[in-house]
C-alpha cells in the first residue's frame, strides 16, 4: 500500500522544475485554490486528521496539469500518497479542471543552523517523527556499559538491533527506575536506522500510545491511528505499565501488537515489572507478552557502578581520582540515574574549580544525595505526613472507615508506603489495620491511576514524596 523511497523527488529537482516552467502557477491563484482544497479536505476529514497529515503539506506549484505539494517527511509522504492523494486530486480539478495529477515530494523543513548535533538530527528526521518520540544520541549501545546486572538484557537487545527478522518477539525488557530500559530501547532503535534507514522505527512511551489513541478516538476516526502503527517495521514502546488499567487503550494496544507479530514486525517493549507482575493486565495479553523474551535487568552491582561512572567521567574528559569514584560506587545504590547526576556535579565542580576533586569536597558536594540514600522511610513516618497532609487522625490509618475522606488519603499512604519502602504487600496491608495484600495492591493500583488522571493527587503525592525524602 505504501510507497517506498526511490519514488520521491529530491529538493533540488523541485528548484529546478521552478526555474523551467517560467509558466508554472505558484502566486497567489495557486495558494488561493490550495487553500479552498485545505478547507474541503479539512471539512471532509476532521481537524485531527487534518492538523496531523494535511496541514504539514506545502505547495510548492502548480505546473501545467499537476499540483506540486511537498512532505516534511519519507514516511508522511508515503502515507497521504496512500490515503489522500486521491482526494486532494479530486478536489482540486473541480476547482481548477486543468490540474489532474498530484505530485509529493519530500522537502524537510529547513533545519535550524545547529552545529554539531546536526548528525543526530538527520537520524533523528527520519520516517515516523510525528509518531516517535525523540531519540537520545546519548543512549547507544557504544555508551551503554554492561556487567552481569544487565548483560543478559543487553545481549537480547543488541540481537533484536542486528537481526533482520524478529529472533523473539516481543522483546520485553523489565527493570526498576534509572536501570537502563530506555537506554537500551533507544540503542535498538538507533543501531536498527543505522543498518538500513528505510526500515521504520517508533520508539515512545505507553502514555504517549495511549494519548495519541485518545485523540484518534476523541476524532471518531481511529483507522489512520490503527494503520499508522500497523505499518511499522519496529516498535518500541516504553513503560508500558501506565496502560495498565485503561481497558480501550490496553485492548488497542493488544490489536496492534498481534498486527504486527503476524506481520513479521519487532516489538520491544519495557516495563517496570514483569508481565506475571503487571497487574490489571488482561489475561490472554499478559500471555502473549510471554511468548517472546523476557528479559530483566537487576539492580546495579558495586563493580557496575563504578565502570559506569569511569566510562562516564572519561566520556566527560574529566579525571576523577579512583578513590572518590569508589565513594560513589559504594554510597550511592539506588540507580543509574542518580549515579549519573552525582557524578554530574562533581565533574560540574571540578571544571569550575579546576582542583582535583577529594572525597570530603565529594562529600560536601553530594551531601544532600548521600543523606536521602541514607535514610530509610518508614511506613510511620509515611502515615504521620499524609495524616497532617489531609488533616486527619492517625487512627484513621488504620480504621475500617470507608468515606472517602479518610479511604482515599490512606490508600495514598498505601501507595508510598510500597513506593518508598522495601516492605511487602501483606506487610504493609498489616501496618494499615490488618488490611488484605489485595487491598494494598488495588491502593496501589488507584493511585497510580489517579496519578495520571487526577492533578490534585498527583501534587499531593509529589507534595508528599518531596517532604519524606528531604
Ligand atoms: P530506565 O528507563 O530503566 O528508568 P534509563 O534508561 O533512563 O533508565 O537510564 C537512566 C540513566 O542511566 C540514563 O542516562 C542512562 O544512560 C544511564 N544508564 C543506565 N544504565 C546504564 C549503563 N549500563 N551504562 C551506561 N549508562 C547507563
Ligand atoms: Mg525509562
Amino acid at each position: 500500500m505504501a510507497l517506498r523511497s526511490g519514488q520521491s523527488f529530491a529538493s533540488t529537482e523541485v528548484t529546478r522544475t521552478f526555474g523551467e516552467n517560467p509558466g508554472g502557477m505558484v502566486g497567489n491563484d495557486a495558494q488561493r485554490q490550495w487553500q479552498q482544497v485545505c478547507a474541503l479536505l479539512r471539512a471532509e476529514f476532521g481537524d485531527t486528521a487534518f492538523g496531523t497529515w494535511l496541514k504539514p503539506l506545502e505547495l510548492v506549484e502548480v505546473s501545467y496539469d499537476r499540483a506540486v505539494l511537498a512532505c516534511p517527511t519519507q514516511f508522511m509522504r508515503d502515507w497521504i500518497a496512500a490515503n489522500y492523494a486521491d482526494r486532494i486530486r479530486v478536489l482540486w480539478t473541480r476547482l481548477n479542471p486543468s490540474v489532474r495529477s498530484i505530485t509529493l515530494l519530500v522537502r524537510p523543513p529547513q533545519p535550524a543552523a545547529a552545529a554539531e548535533p546536526a548528525a543526530a538530527e538527520a537520524a533523528n528526521s527520519g520516517p515516523n517523527e510525528e509518531l516517535s518520540a525523540r531519540l537520545d544520541p546519548r543512549f547507544t549501545f557504544e555508551t551503554f556499559v554492561v556487567g552481569k546486572p544487565n548483560e543478559f538484557a543487553f545481549a537480547a537487545a543488541e540481537k533484536v538491533a542486528n537481526s533482520d527478522t524478529p529472533p523473539f518477539n516481543p522483546l520485553f525488557l523489565y527493570g526498576g527506575v534509572g536501570l537502563g530500559k530506555t537506554h537500551l530501547m533507544h540503542a535498538i532503535a538507533w543501531r536498527v536506522r543505522q543498518r538500513d534507514p528505510s526500515r521504520r522505527v517508533v520508539y515512545l512511551t505507553a502514555e504517549k500510545f495511549m494519548y495519541q489513541f485518545i485523540l484518534a478516538l476523541r476524532s471518531k476516526d481511529t483507522i489512520p491511528f490503527k494503520e499508522l502503527f500497523r505499518s511499522v517495521d519496529l516498535l518500541l514502546v516504553d513503560d508500558l505499565q501506565f496502560i495498565i488499567g485503561k481497558d480501550s487503550t490496553q485492548e488497542e494496544f493488544f490489536h496492534t501488537f498481534n498486527a504486527l507479530v503476524e506481520r513479521g514486525r519487532q516489538i520491544v517493549l519495557s516495563a517496570d515489572r514483569s508481565p506475571s507482575d503487571l497487574d490489571g493486565l488482561e489475561e490472554r495479553i499478559r500471555s502473549r507478552l510471554s511468548w517472546g523474551l523476557v528479559a530483566d535487568i537487576h539492580p546495579t552491582t558495586y563493580e557496575l557502578r563504578l565502570g559506569i561512572l569511569q566510562a562516564k567521567a572519561e566520556a566527560a574528559g574529566v579525571e576523577l581520582p579512583l578513590r572518590v569514584l569508589e565513594f560513589l560506587a559504594s554510597r550511592i545504590t539506588s540507580n543509574v540515574r542518580e549515579l549519573e547526576g552525582a557524578l554530574n556535579r562533581l565533574v560540574l565542580q571540578a571544571s569550575l574549580t579546576n582542583r582535583p576533586v577529594s572525597i570530603e569536597m565529594a562529600q560536601e558536594i553530594l551531601k544532600d544525595v548521600l543523606r536521602s540514600s541514607e535514610r530509610r522511610i518508614t511506613i510511620e513516618e509515611i502515615q504521620k505526613a499524609v495524616v497532617e497532609h489531609y488533616g486527619l487522625k492517625l487512627s484513621d490509618m488504620t480504621s475500617a472507615r470507608r468515606q472517602r475522606a479518610v479511604a482515599r488519603p490512606r490508600q495514598v499512604a498505601m501507595y508510598l508506603a510500597k513506593l518508598l519502602t522495601p516492605r511487602s504487600l501483606p506487610e504493609i496491608g498489616r501496618r494499615f489495620g490488618g488490611r488484605d495484600h489485595t487491598t494494598v495492591m488495588h491502593a496501589v493500583r488507584q493511585i497510580e491511576r489517579l496519578i495520571v488522571e487526577d492533578p490534585q493527587i498527583a501534587d499531593d503525592v509529589a507534595a508528599l514524596r518531596r517532604k519524606l525524602q528531604a
